[in-house]
């Protein structure tokens, strides 16, 4: 118990250290890291604390999918000391692509841990599910990928970032184990998900699912596909509505940065069909971080925020 304690206290006081994104332009010395998304930023300022500058290119309600280089982003790349990025085909936009690829000090951290694990991954449609920051064990593997290579470029703070690294490892584990109870309170038969995209299936897969169940995939399903840039079929929103039918849904999530409009055609198509179906009042996010003031700006509150909403929304029994 004593030890739990003592990590406890050396986890809160490196903590306070986080730094802040506004002096990545400026020449200071500071090893300067840019990540693609705003969730592996969050991270990454965890780690690097006031021993970086760093900022995400991606940010607020924009599509991380198609997202395309704007002015200014080049400046962005041309400072960066090294790059984080999702990868497993996430950032497929042809700019953004192109300076990854061109980049010396760019680390694709999905695609790392894809090589090391490929089991833990999905694949969903034949195509590599990239959304795996929505199982937070799992995103929480990158924190040593982004200690390694902090601590390449900055030896001096080796050691503040491995320590950096360990608690934070310890607070998602801790948060993954809370949520997840949380979730499971809501009866197994009412756990279903149907969202605007398909970002939720290691979500599903690892909240929404009874224990060790194998057909966890019958947990979700959106009418859009992996990416929201896609082409929707009629056939997509039909294959919904029956899904919602079949398992007596009555409420739908939109995501903070997807227009409903798919999910409305749900809607009536469910009504005709004499199901009464919602769209839900708080919409979750599904690519996409809040922003300051949401109370989901940072990536643990991001997905708490998710979890809070479907226990709101669902059926309690
Ligand atoms: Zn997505």
């Amino acid at each position: 118990m004593k030890w739990i304690l003592i990590i406890s206290i050396t986890c809160f006081l490196v903590a306070c250290g986080k730094s802040s994104q506004s002096s990545y332009m400026t020449s200071n010395g500071k090893v300067k890291v840019l990540s693609t998304t705003a969730m592996i930023d969050d991270l990454v300022a965890e780690i690097g604390g006031d021993e970086i500058d760093h900022t995400s290119l991606i940010v607020g309600n924009l599509d991380p999918h198609s997202y395309e280089l704007v002015k200014g982003d080049d400046e962005k790349f041309l400072q960066a000391d090294l790059i984080f990025y999702n990868g497993l085909g996430l950032e497929h936009g042809a700019s953004l692509h192109e300076h990854l690829e061109k980049h010396s000090n760019a680390i694709g951290l999905g695609d790392l841990l894809i090589a090391e694990d490929k089991k833990a991954f999905l694949i969903i449609d034949d195509q590599l599910d990239p959304h795996f920051w929505m199982d937070i064990e799992l995103f929480s593997r990158v924190i040593s990928p982004i200690v390694t290579a902090l601590s390449e470029k900055d030896p001096t703070h080796a050691a503040l970032y491995k320590e950096r690294g360990d608690c934070l490892k310890i607070k998602m584990l801790d948060k993954d184990k809370i949520l997840l109870q949380k979730i499971q309170k809501i009866p197994s038969e009412k756990r279903y998900l149907v969202s605007s995209h398909d970002a939720f299936y290691y979500f599903a897969r690892k909240y929404l699912a009874d224990s060790k169940e194998e057909d966890w995939e019958k947990r979700f399903m959106a009418p859009e596909g992996l990416a929201p840039d896609g082409q929707m079929s009629v056939l997509d929103i039909q294959e919904v509505s029956e899904f919602l039918c079949e398992n007596q849904i009555h409420v739908v999530f939109p995501e903070t940065n997807i227009n409903r409009d798919a999910l409305k055609k749900i809607v009536a198509i469910c009504r005709e069909k004499g199901l009464h179906v919602r769209i839900a009042t708080t919409p979750l996010y599904g690519d996409t971080m809040g922003t300051k003031g949401t109370g989901a700006d940072t990536y643990l509150d991001m997905i708490e925020h998710n979890v809070h909403t479907l226990a709101d929304q669902l059926p309690k029994e």
